[in-house]
């Protein structure tokens, strides 16, 4: 009989699903269509996996408060899916949370949020976030925000280049509530200012290496170095016009196309899978050793213990080969294996890293 393959215990720590719970009424405990869900995860061996709320910048256009009651939306459908689904996954706010999920056989919910505009300039919003399990925040999305900079061009001259005073007390609050601050997106600036306020070790959750390939979303050899220096993580993304230039080129490409530019649904996220489903369907994939590469490049930078993964499955169009979706995470931790990591080194990248982070900051 053939042993079992490989399989270790994931922590994957960007995905946006709910969004689809939300919008398109997916059950997430169920196989559905999309990148996650739990019947993938499971068969994955997904062991911890932070769900961010994610909420389109436009709705900051909508008024005060609107911001907030999509956040708030976003997580009511975390909470049901957890509520819905007790034999498989359990919300999670702390180390002793992973364990016992992992004792009882169930998957590790932690609720995340992806954009500090969700926060609308209030700590008070950031406090209510805690409260209702919120335990990592990624500082800003692609919107520059008054407090901090994300790493795209085109910030005004109200825009600080990094983190502005009251940026600096989002991180503070962020350390004083057991808050996981979370740097991929932040311009160099904001990183770097993140990496000097705060007294928790902080992760980049879904980003790749700049070396390997220059794109704004992924971090230098330098920030490489200083983030593990301080104890961080970098969770290496699955975004394929992140991992590579060619495949970047080619997507742009596609998306000038006649069949692409006459996809349409009645609702953004509706429409954001149709895009996605395109360019899979249609572009020549990406070889998963693109995806190896940026995770070996990180680890020889950083050092085995601050290298972990964020697919940003639901968030991210075209997946590599072999990592279309969440059942596939074995298959990274396979071809790690073959391209030399020994079977302790696989699980501290595939999960034991970032759950050492997330330990010590919800301690
Ligand atoms: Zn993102």
């Amino acid at each position: 009989m053939d042993a079992a393959p490989f399989l270790p215990p994931v922590f994957d720590a960007h995905v946006d699903s709910l969004q689809r719970a939300v919008d398109l009424d997916h059950d997430l405990g169920t196989l559905t269509s999309g990148h996650l869900d739990l019947v993938r995860g499971r068969e994955g061996g997904l062991a911890s996996v932070v769900f961010v709320s994610w909420v389109d910048p436009a709705y900051m256009a909508k008024g005060p408060g609107s911001a907030r009651r999509r956040t708030d939306d976003l997580l009511d459908a975390y909470h049901v899916l957890v509520e819905n689904h007790p034999e498989q996954v359990r919300a999670v706010v702390d180390g002793a949370g992973l364990d016992s999920a992992r004792e009882d056989g169930v998957i590790a919910a932690i609720a995340g949020i992806e954009g500090g505009h969700s926060i609308e300039e209030s700590l008070e919003y950031l406090e209510h976030y805690h409260r209702r399990g919120v335990r990592m925040m990624t500082l800003v999305w692609n919107n520059h925000l008054s407090w901090v900079r994300s790493c795209q061009a085109g910030a005004g001259p109200e825009i600080p280049d990094g983190l502005s005073s009251f940026g600096r007390e989002v991180v503070q609050r962020m350390n004083q509530l057991g808050m996981v601050v979370d740097v991929s997106h932040a311009s160099e600036k904001a990183f770097y200012d993140a990496l000097e306020v705060s007294t928790q070790p902080i992760v980049a959750s879904h980003s790749g290496c700049a070396a390997i390939h220059s794109h704004v979303r992924n971090l230098s050899d330098a920030q490489l170095r200083d983030l593990a220096s301080a104890g961080g993580v970098v969770g290496v993304v699955f975004c394929t016009s992140f991992l590579d230039g060619d495949a970047g080129a080619l997507e742009r490409g596609e998306r000038e196309s006649e069949a692409y530019r006459a996809l349409s649904h009645d609702n953004e996220t509706g429409l954001f899978h149709l895009q996605a489903d395109h360019l899979q369907a249609t572009l020549p994939p990406l070889c998963m050793e693109r995806v190896v590469d940026h995770v070996l490049h990180a680890v020889e930078v950083c050092g085995i213990r601050h290298v972990g993964v964020g697919s940003d499955f639901d968030g991210i169009q075209r997946r590599p080969e072999g990592l279309e979706d969440a059942s596939c995470y074995g298959h990274l931790a396979q071809a790690l294996l073959r391209r030399g990591l020994n079977e302790d080194d696989v699980c501290a990248v595939m999960g034991g890293n970032m759950a050492r982070v997330f330990r010590a900051v919800t301690a």
